[in-house]
């Protein structure tokens, strides 16, 4: 029989109405066995997402009328939840537990991580499944990296043995046993996990949007759908900003052939988005997708007689590596090297600090810095070995008067990276799209 891993976001948590929705879908197919959830989300626009007020109660710990007061939200929404769907889970009984734990804890991972913690029990009574704690198969090592080795076979072992399960996402625990989350939206990451190590036949990734998108509909209203979208390039679109799903959720796959299902709560006809290993054989466009990502500084560094000097590249990235700072790009010419640089690595007086050690250390003529500078990627495996491709979005671009002031193209030829004004991204974005959709 066919074995489904299916996770389900914030918003499919947020109320009984979406809860119900669940039960639906999953009681509507057998296959679906093992279910891995998030926290509750927003339920309207202005409403808080519980993960950040457990973040905000783990600050507060300290202070009491303020913690009381975030804690109290928390409370009340699950109590509701459980009142609402005439539940018999004591759930006073874990809220206590989480409230006395969240003031214990010493690291906010502990606190972020309850939300999903009390979902998923919430969610074992809803779909009579068992509940199966994250510590107990996701693992991380003592330097606080994910333990893929010791976690596929703890989940392989574990859940071999189960009709079925409700497993929270976003953490793991610690050699020493305490709790670990991965990055924001980690339940993605987590349904992986657990699709591989069940080896399922098809990981469903339930949102609350029909698929993955050409493009940001904020940008391009009602952008086409993408039926098939590959690891590869869901990676490159998502880490470009695309946020259906985690970037980092096609790692645990890699090696298999378990497709992602991305599919929505609220409109479960839908065929949604597979993303899958291979798309050799599709037919259709050139490009796959359009994403975009704000927020970068280029740091322009002239020196005459540059490409002559063994050893500059390194002497320069060197002073990166000192600051723990990772370069997103570094389009270079002759006598000229320019590093694009996350504006969040260059908070405070880094920006300053890392200009004077770059002179220090290379003696540049000149050193400019540009602000405001936002990245957009053209994606997809159509465009490799095909002629016209750039040309189209680069006519696109000057035809919208629209300055580039970087261009890069990694010789898979699956991406096109430009740099242009944040001013500009949007407008880029969307005559790039009407170019080509
Ligand atoms: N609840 C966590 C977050 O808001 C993790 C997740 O939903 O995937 O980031």
């Amino acid at each position: 029989m066919n074995l489904k891993v299916c996770k389900f976001g914030g918003t499919s948590m947020a109320d009984k109405d979406a809860v119900m929705k669940v039960k639906d879908i999953v009681n509507s197919d057998k296959s679906r066995r093992f279910v891995v959830v998030s926290a509750p989300g927003k339920r309207f626009s202005g409403d808080i997402k519980v993960t950040d007020l457990l973040y905000r109660c783990f600050e507060e710990r300290d202070i009491p009328a303020a913690f009381d007061a975030l804690f109290s939200k928390i409370r009340q929404r699950y109590t509701e939840l459980v009142e609402d769907l005439k539940l018999t889970i004591d759930i006073k009984k874990y809220l206590d537990e989480v409230e006395d734990g969240i003031k214990k804890c010493g690291r906010a991972d502990y606190a972020a991580s309850r939300g999903e913690y009390l979902t998923a029990r919430i969610m074992a009574e809803v779909l009579g499944l068992e509940f199966i704690d994250a510590s107990k198969i996701i693992k991380f090592t003592v330097k606080g990296v994910f333990d893929a080795d010791t976690t596929n076979d703890l989940v392989a072992n574990t859940l071999s043995i189960n009709k079925g399960a409700v497993i929270p996402g976003f953490y793991g625990e610690m050699p020493d046993g305490s709790i670990k989350t991965f990055t924001r939206g980690g339940s993605d990451f987590t349904g992986a996990i657990i699709a591989r190590g069940v080896m399922a036949d098809v990981y469903e990734n339930w949102t609350d949007v029909d698929g993955f998108m050409t493009t940001d509909p904020r940008i391009v209203h009602n952008p086409v759908l993408i039926d098939t979208l590959s690891y590869e390039e869901l990676r490159e679109l998502s880490y470009m900003g695309a946020s259906v799903l985690h970037p980092d959720s096609t790692f645990p796959l890699q090696g298999t052939h378990i497709p992602i299902n991305i599919r929505n709560t609220f409109n479960p006809e839908a065929q949604g988005t597979y993303i899958v290993k291979d798309v050799a054989g599709r037919s259709g466009r050139l490009i796959t997708g359009i994403a975009g990502r704000k927020g970068f500084t280029t740091i322009l560094i002239k020196k005459s007689m540059m490409n002559a000097e063994v050893g500059f590249c390194r002497k320069v990235l060197s002073v990166l590596e000192n600051y723990n700072i990772s370069l997103e790009h570094m389009p270079t010419g002759i006598d000229t090297m320019s590093l694009i640089i996350p504006d969040s690595d260059l908070v405070g007086n880094v920006e300053f600090e890392l200009i004077e050690k770059i002179r220090g250390r290379v003696n540049p003529d000149l050193i400019y810095v540009y602000k405001d500078i936002s990245l957009l990627a053209i994606v997809g495996h159509g465009m490799s070995h095909q002629a016209g491709t750039a040309a189209k979005v680069f006519m696109a671009l000057a035809t919208a008067d629209i300055n580039v002031k970087m261009i890069d193209q990694g010789s898979s030829e699956i991406n096109i990276i430009v740099g242009v004004s944040t001013a500009d991204l949007e407008k880029a974005i969307s005559v790039i799209y009407h170019a080509f959709f």
